[in-house]
């Protein structure tokens, strides 16, 4: 897998800021993330996006086993790219996947190949490396637990089922797809409870995240709130935070 991340002035180590950001699906973070890696000039990678790049894999090339799931992880070229104006693109080689992810059976196929340890094990060091020598924020569901334990800021957003089940419907009604609401709810559920269920890095807060519940936030809100405590954490002097690294609202 590609970073496709080059840095002419590369931050150095300890003086970069990493921002994990956790919850569950449609919980906000994808949103909040985007603009937040926008107005702070922060790297952005959605590791869910690598889970559902996997799974997109494993259904046309009909993969199964653990090892051949794990090994197929390493061997992927998935790419996560900012192309400008708040947007970022996951891509499969030169193929833009970014649209053909989001369905909820790719979000299903994901959620199974993520409770395998090596699977989950494969991915690490991608995530790791990412945005390598740049301040970065990460969304997902075991960032600030497993990925980057030692985040300097960590956020767990949340917001009732219902709520988000609704925001997942609109989000899919946008793209032009199908979407009945009691599908998506029933589906959310079943994905909910493996994430959180499964014995490997499951989705949970870590001890020290800010948790914010989103159900009756508007985005606007929730996107000011995390901005704000990204501002907040670049401006500690302990990141060697310049005028320029912080972007202006
Ligand atoms: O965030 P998103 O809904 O795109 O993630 C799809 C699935 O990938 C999740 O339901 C979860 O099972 C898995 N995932 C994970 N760990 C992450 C990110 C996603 O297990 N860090």
């Amino acid at each position: 897998m590609e970073t496709h991340l080059t840095q002419p002035n590369p931050i150095p180590k300890g003086n970069r800021l990493i921002v994990a950001v956790d919850g569950p699906a449609g919980a906000g973070k994808g949103a909040v993330c985007r603009a937040a890696a926008t107005e702070c000039h922060l790297a952005y990678l959605e590791t869910g996006a690598i889970y559902r790049a996997l799974g997109l894999l494993a259904l046309q090339e009909q993969i199964e086993h653990p090892e051949a799931l794990a090994q197929r992880a390493v061997t992927m070229p998935f790419s996560y790219r900012a192309l400008g104006a708040g947007r970022f693109r996951a891509f499969l080689g030169t193929e833009d996947v970014t649209d053909a992810l989001r369905t909820e059976a790719i979000g299903q196929a994901a959620s199974r190949i993520a409770a395998l340890p090596a699977v989950r094990t494969a991915l690490l060091a991608f995530q790791r490396r990412y945005g390598d020598g740049q301040h970065v924020i990460l969304d997902g569901r075991d960032v600030g637990t497993v990925v980057w334990p030692d985040a300097d800021l960590k956020i767990y957003l949340t917001a009732s089922l219902e709520e988000r089940a609704k925001r997942r419907v609109r989000e899919l009604q946008e793209l032009g797809k199908n979407a009945s609401f009691p599908e998506i709810y029933a589906a959310m559920a079943e994905r909910d409870q493996r994430d959180a269920g499964r014995a490997d890095a499951p989705l949970k807060p870590a001890t020290d995240a800010i948790q914010l519940d989103t159900t009756r936030l508007t985005l606007t809100q929730s996107v000011d709130y995390v901005v704000g405590l990204v501002k907040s954490s670049l401006k500690r002097t302990d990141f060697a935070c310049t005028e320029s690294a912080i972007g202006s609202r």
